[in-house]
């Protein structure tokens, strides 16, 4: 493929070329906390693998809660603390096709684990699998985790967002203790599901999300300094799973029409990862119907054409 390199003034027009599109969205509102975000924001981040330099534009810089984006990195941590082969017999790879939060598709289809780390079911899992004796040792290394794979030293928990989410989380509990009682999971299920409203609660911007996605585009990686994080196969793996899973109920859709690795969370990021050539951060809070960013969708589907990225072309 060409190297094709976005300009600064390329990314600002497309911002406000798709702005508009936080209008066919809503924020989401069964978080309290994520209710009262200001859904007139879109911003994008784009690390050059070529170039190695930093493309940012519009809201970039803004702190929003990482959400379902963290099953991504603490799913890397998971892997590192475990080895792959632990990590996937405890957790499926299959896409669920039902709610991101269903307890349903366990039963009907007499899972015996979670199907895939990018439910909440596979994601509290996951976080059950991060080494540390109790909640606050598991959280501290998924933060310094974060921070070092983010190259992003400021984030910080949100605490409005985390008692927010540990507040209004029975349906995650629900999750927790059915996976618990099928013994598809060990541990404390109190102390695991504060470790992953934590995880849920931390404030990052597109820009650090734009850096954790080079990190998977460039085989573990990380392009500012050299130093392997993860494992080329851990990068692999997961890229695979964001493009079977990504997007909750969406990600067949997505990729057909964008056709790139990608998360969302529902605090309106949305991470994506083109192997040796982008990693991608976006933000815009307010959400389509699947629970993805309605304007971010619609920016990366230009970008991802601009910079001829889309993975199946
Ligand atoms: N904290 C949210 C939950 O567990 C994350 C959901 C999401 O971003 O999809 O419900």
């Amino acid at each position: 493929k060409l190297v094709i390199q976005m300009e600064v003034k390329e990314l600002e027009q497309l911002i406000g070329k798709n702005f508009h599109y936080y209008q066919t969205g809503q924020v989401a509102d069964y978080i309290p906390a994520l209710a009262e975000v200001d859904p007139k924001q879109l911003g994008m981040a784009i690390y050059d693998l070529d170039t190695k330099q930093l493309i940012e534009g519009g809201d970039a810089d803004v702190r929003f809660a990482i959400e379902s984006m963290s099953k991504v990195p603490v799913l890397l941590l998971a892997i590192k603390d475990n080895g792959i082969e632990k990590v996937f017999q405890t957790i499926n790879t299959e896409p669920t096709g039902f709610a991101f939060n269903s307890i349903m598709n366990m039963e009907i289809n007499h899972r015996k684990h979670p199907m895939n780390p990018f439910v909440n079911a596979g994601a509290i899992a996951t976080t059950s699998l991060i080494a540390g004796k109790d909640a606050d040792e598991k959280f501290e290394r998924i933060l310094s985790f974060m921070k070092e794979i983010c190259d992003d030293p400021n984030i910080t928990l949100n605490e409005e967002i985390y008692h927010s989410e540990s507040r209004t989380g029975d349906i995650n509990r629900s999750l927790a203790y059915y996976m618990k009682g099928n013994q598809m999971i060990e541990g404390d299920v109190p102390e695991i599901l504060d470790a992953y409203f934590r995880q849920c609660s931390l404030n990052v911007t597109a820009t650090g999300i734009a850096k954790l996605a080079a990190v998977l585009a460039n085989k573990g990686i990380a392009p500012w300094n050299g130093k392997q994080i993860i494992t080329e196969e851990s990068a692999t793996i997961v890229k695979s799973i964001m493009t079977t899973a990504g997007l909750y109920d969406e990600s067949g859709e997505f990729s057909v029409h964008v056709g790139v690795p990608a998360k969302s969370g529902v605090g309106g990021g949305l991470m994506a990862a083109v192997p040796n050539r982008y990693g991608i951060g976006v933000f815009s809070p307010a959400l389509d119907p699947f629970g993805n960013s309605a304007a971010g969708i619609q920016l990366l589907k230009d970008v991802v054409k601009e910079l001829d990225a889309d993975i199946f072309e």
